[in-house]
């Protein structure tokens, strides 16, 4: 059985913790996008972590975690990620790397790097970790899989001379910065492969036969539907899909295969980067918010950027929960909204004067107004409370209220950061 764990938002919804605490009933957990451009925040009895590669089942002796095709792979960052968590006291974890799958070069992260600095003022809010000029390169197939690695010396040597070719012309001439030279990149791929060969597969095949085999697979995502590259706030977007539906592209799997997909929501908003965010709020509401928000403050796990805060947004988390094909919304960091007299939610968009529940393209949302509806607060600290009747009456409306508004069941309630701070609802 396939479950996807993705985001319904722009990100950071809290998806880490879900896919940690699903975990301990999987086999094998597989990040199928994406790249180090993001991070999730994971709290377990080993300590406080921020993944940035590795999939979050890692803490979990029992599951093999698998880095798909569909990933951006950072093979440094990777190995360090791996050596960190060992560092802390976790078991070494089964790890496999797709062959498929390919690898963010230096260049790819220079060329972001420059390109930032180049957009200046105007740039879209990149994490400079090369992940736009490495998806740019796949699908203009002068990428490099992790199988490549092992090609014969002058065939690779041969292509990295085609590929420099053309990026040279524009580090030279368009960033005026110095010419990145074949032999240098011969040897850092050579060091990528001595760190990648204990790790390689054939994922598909692997996972081919785990499905024969009845193995229990979650599917791990990043970001969230609205910075996804199609359905998203285009152009201020990631550059790899990051809906459930890619993961059995990203994974190698028949679609089919993927019975359960848990959209995970924040109780409220936030957002990193630049773009429309219709229900964002400013000055010191969004202070106060930013800094109860999350496990010690909403900034970024990989940038630590202050994040952009916000109500809830019904328009775009339902939109994010049909463009995933929600089964299931984890609604998460409920906990945090306990010093609010009155929550208000965004129920509509007003557009040029018409009021709409639907979420439009990214032209239009640059118009829209939120329409708010003001929700009673309850108050008080819901942490520890294990069962959904326990919740204060007015936290239950607010619950309640969000699910009918989305037309998705939440099943799952987060009220803290840890493993155990989930409150199921049967339904
Ligand atoms: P992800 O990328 O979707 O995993 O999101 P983040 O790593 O940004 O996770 C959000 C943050 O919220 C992390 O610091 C989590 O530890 C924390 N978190 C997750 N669920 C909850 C919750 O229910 N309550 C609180 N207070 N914090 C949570």
């Amino acid at each position: 059985m396939v479950r996807a764990i993705v985001g319904a938002n722009w990100g950071d919804e809290g998806k880490g913790k879900i896919t940690d605490m699903l975990g301990q009933d999987s086999d094998i957990i597989i990040r199928f996008q994406g790249g180090a451009n993001a991070g999730h925040t994971i709290v377990n009895n080993y300590g406080k972590f921020a993944l940035h590669t590795l999939p979050s089942g890692v803490f979990y002796g029992h599951t093999v975690n698998i880095i798909g095709n569909g990933v951006a792979l950072n093979i440094p960052v990777l190995i360090n990620e791996l050596q960190g968590i060992v560092d802390r006291g976790v078991p070494a974890p089964k790890l496999l790397v797709s062959d498929r799958a390919q690898i963010v070069m230096s260049y790819h992260i220079l060329l972001d790097k420059l390109e930032e600095e180049r957009l200046a003022g105007k740039s879209f809010g990149s994490t400079k970790s090369g992940i736009a000029p490495f998806y740019s390169d796949k699908y203009a197939k002068i990428g490099f899989q992790v199988s490549e690695l092992f090609m014969d010396e002058q065939e690779l040597k041969d292509k990295i001379q085609r590929v420099l070719t053309q990026k040279n012309v524009l580090i030279q001439h368009l960033y005026h910065a110095p010419e990145v030279k074949v032999d240098d990149i011969y040897e850092e791929l050579m060091e990528y492969r001595r760190m990648i060969e204990p790790y390689v597969c054939d994922v598909s095949s692997y996972l081919n036969k785990a499905l024969k085999e009845g193995k229990n697979i979650l599917l791990e995502g990043q970001l969230g539907t609205l910075k996804d590259p199609d359905h998203g706030i285009y152009p201020m977007v990631t550059s790899s899909s990051t809906l459930a539906a890619y993961g059995a592209i990203g994974a190698g799997i028949p679609p089919y295969e993927i019975k359960q997909i848990i959209a995970v929501c924040k109780a409220y908003s936030s957002a990193v980067g630049a773009g429309a965010f219709v229900s964002e709020i400013f000055g010191e509401e969004a202070d106060e918010l930013r800094n109860r928000g999350g496990d010690g403050g909403e900034y970024g796990a990989t940038t630590g950027r202050p994040r952009r805060m916000g109500w809830f947004d019904c328009v775009a988390s339902k939109y994010g929960c049909r463009l995933q094909g929600a089964t299931d919304v984890a609604f998460t960091v409920l906990d945090v909204l306990g010093y609010l007299d009155e929550i208000p939610v965004c129920v509509g968009y007003e557009i040029d004067g018409k009021v709409t529940d639907e979420f439009p393209t990214t032209a239009l949302l640059e118009k829209a107004k939120p329409v708010y509806k003001t929700l009673p607060g309850w108050k008080c600290d819901i942490r520890g409370i294990r069962t959904y009747e326990e919740l204060p009456e007015n936290c239950r409306k607010y619950v309640e209220f969000i699910e009918e508004q989305l037309g998705y069941p939440i099943t799952m309630v987060s009220n803290g950061p840890g493993r155990d701070d989930i409150i199921f609802r049967n339904r």
